[in-house]
């Protein structure tokens, strides 16, 4: 029987962190965290994650904006709007909600946040800080995978970790976090071949795939740590991820549910980014309040 890994009590645990970080920052600096939201159109998943957000913003004291736009926006008319947000002073962190409508280009949108408030990590500035080990900002939910292997207390160093997906979001990042504590990793996608070979070595499975019961028993190693990233809807509708749960349990050593595994874990993780941005958001602001101080007593002699 594994031990089931309680994303959702990890998550409320950091949560709370960050609310007494957030008073302590109001209290010593006067500053309040404060995230955007874009949300084009009216994707109804679209509207759950981004309500959640907000949500979590209140939890934790932050300030936040949701902003909805028409479906029928304009690329250029969206890039205004970003560029707007990323230079107002009370606005630390930039979030669209993605996926986009087909005729906006989610590659230009989001290279035109500035990097400082870009709390989702997925602009190629802070995709590639991660490439060389010097970050400031870590993609919510592959850090959020971090956290939660951080729970089991098992070092990663020298483990053999198999990640299945290899998109921007989560597999690639996730890859190259991995990396970065000494793991071994094998990023598996669509085109590997015999899967199931290279997925019952791993010490360490992480499954991003967005496929229900994808993970079968026979696919994993006994005593394996395994991480389900997936969100999925089985055949009677109901929320699962990409494991077969009742399945690999068993056979695992360490297992996360969804819902309540990985997903509670993506949205703390948005929160943790949004204090650190605020912080040093509100570091750059005094200087620069400074150097106009100094323009000013420059330009008044
Ligand atoms: P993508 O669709 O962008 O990527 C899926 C990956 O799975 C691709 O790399 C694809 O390979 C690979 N894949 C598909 N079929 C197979 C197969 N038969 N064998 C091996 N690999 C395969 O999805 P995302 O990375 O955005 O998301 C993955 C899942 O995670 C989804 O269910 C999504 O909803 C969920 N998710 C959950 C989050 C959370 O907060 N918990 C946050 C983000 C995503 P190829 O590249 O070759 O096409």
């Amino acid at each position: 029987m594994a031990v089931i890994i309680d994303g959702k009590a990890v998550s409320d645990r950091i949560k709370s962190e960050i609310a007494l970080e957030n008073k302590k920052l109001m209290d010593d600096i006067g500053v309040m965290p404060g995230l955007a939201v874009i949300i084009v159109g009216n994707d109804s998943a679209s509207k759950i994650y981004v309500s959640n957000k907000i949500k979590a913003c209140e939890k934790v004291g932050f300030y936040s904006e949701k902003i909805q736009l028409s479906e029928k926006i304009s690329q250029k008319e969206l890039v205004a709007r970003i560029e707007e947000l990323n230079n107002r002073v009370d606005i630390d962190g930039i979030l669209v909600q993605l996926p986009l409508p087909k005729h906006i280009s989610e590659k230009v949108v989001l290279g035109k946040i500035d990097p400082r408030k870009d709390v989702d990590c997925f602009s190629p500035f802070n995709v590639g800080r991660i490439t060389i080990n010097d970050y400031r900002f870590l993609p919510c939910t592959p850090a959020g995978v971090m956290e939660l292997l951080k729970e089991t207390g098992v070092e990663l160093a020298g483990k053999n970790c198999v990640v299945i997906g290899r998109s921007n979001i989560v597999g690639k990042p996730m890859a190259m976090m991995l990396i970065n504590e000494s793991a071994t990793v094998t990023v598996c996608h669509s085109k590997t071949v015999n899967l199931p070979e290279i997925t019952s070595k791993a010490d360490i499975l992480i499954s991003a795939v967005g496929k229900p019961k994808f993970v079968t028993a026979d696919m994993v190693k006994d005593g394996a740590i395994v991480i389900d990233v997936g969100i999925n809807h089985d055949e009677n509708g109901k929320l699962c991820g990409d494991v077969d749960f009742n399945a690999v349990e068993p056979k695992a050593g360490y297992i996360t549910p969804v819902p309540g595994g990985v997903g509670p874990m993506t949205i703390a993780m948005l929160m943790k980014n949004t204090i650190m941005a605020a912080k040093a958001n509100a570091i750059l602001n005094v200087k620069s309040a400074g150097k106009t101080k100094a323009a000013k007593s420059k330009s008044d002699k």
